[in-house]
C-alpha cells in the first residue's frame, strides 16, 4: 500500500454505515467519530515523528539500518494502525513495516520505547536472515535484544534497584518479557518458549549492537549515539 496516500480512516469516515439506517443518522455521532479517529492517527503520527527526530535510541537505530543498507522511510516503513487487545505494536518482516498501534499507545516516552523495541527487531531483520515463523531460537534472541536494549526493562529498574540487585532483576526482567512476547505472536506452549530463551540467553543477552552497551536511560542512549557516530568517522578514515 502506498503510505503517502491519506490515512484510509479519514477516507473511510464518512461510511461507517449510518446511511442504512437514516434515523441513526446523526450529525454529532459521525463527526465526533471521524474526529477521534483521524486524532488517534495523527496524535500517533506526531508523536513518531518526534520520535524519530528526537529519540537517540531511535536516532542510533536509524543510523546503523542506514548504514547497513536497510535506510528507513517514515511513510514508507512505519504504520499507525488499531489493534486487538493491548498489543503496543508489532513488525510485520513481509513488509518491512513497523505498525505503532494508535489506540494504545497515548504517551511519548511509550512511543519511544515502541519505536525502539521495533527498530530492534528491523535491525535483526536487516542484518541476520532471521527464520521468524520457522525458528523458534531467532524470534526469542531479538526479542531478548529488543527488551535488553530498549528501555523496556530500564523504568522497572528504576523503581526496584534498591530492592534487587540491578543486574539480576534487569536480566530477569528481560528473560519474562522475551517469553511474553513469543507468547503473544507465536501459538506455542510457555515451555518451548522458555526453553528457547534460556538456550540463546547469554549470548543474545550480551548482544548489544549496534549500542555498543546497554543503555539503561535516555542519556546512556545519547552517548551511546555520540560513541556510534565517532566510531564511524573513524572507521571512515581509515
Ligand atoms: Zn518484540
Amino acid at each position: 500500500m502506498d503510505r503517502s496516500e491519506p490515512p484510509p480512516e479519514v477516507a473511510e469516515g464518512e461510511d461507517f454505515g449510518y446511511r442504512l439506517f437514516p434515523e441513526r443518522h446523526s450529525e454529532a455521532k459521525l463527526s465526533f467519530l471521524t474526529t477521534s479517529l483521524f486524532t488517534f492517527n495523527h496524535k500517533c503520527q506526531v508523536m513518531l515523528r518526534i520520535a524519530l527526530d528526537t529519540n537517540p535510541y531511535a536516532q542510533l537505530l536509524l543510523d546503523a539500518m542506514k548504514q547497513s543498507g536497510c535506510t528507513v522511510y517514515k511513510d514508507r516503513h512505519f504504520a499507525c494502525e488499531d489493534c486487538d487487545g493491548c498489543v503496543s505494536g508489532g513488525f510485520d518482516s513481509a513488509t518491512s513495516q513497523i505498525v505503532l498501534c494508535q489506540n494504545n499507545i497515548h504517551q511519548q516516552s511509550h512511543m519511544n520505547r515502541v519505536v525502539t523495541h521495533e527498530l530492534i527487531h528491523a535491525f535483526d531483520h536487516c542484518r541476520a536472515h532471521v527464520d521468524w515463523f520457522k525458528n523458534v531460537k531467532h524470534l526469542a534472541c531479538s526479542e531478548i535484544r529488543a527488551a535488553n536494549l530498549s528501555g523496556d526493562c530500564s523504568l522497572v529498574n528504576e523503581i526496584t534497584r534498591f530492592k534487587f540487585g540491578l543486574k539480576q532483576h534487569h536480566q530477569t526482567c528481560v528473560r519474562d518479557r522475551a517469553i511474553r512476547s513469543i507468547l503473544a505472536v507465536r501459538k506455542v506452549s510457555k515451555e518451548t518458549a522458555e526453553k528457547a530463551v534460556d538456550e540463546v540467553f547469554d549470548s543474545c543477552f550480551n548482544d548489544h549492537e549496534p549500542f555498543g552497551r546497554v543503555p539503561h536511560s535516555k542519556s546512556d542512549a545519547k552517548y551511546a549515539y555520540r560513541d556510534f557516530q565517532n566510531r564511524n568517522r573513524y572507521y571512515a578514515n581509515l
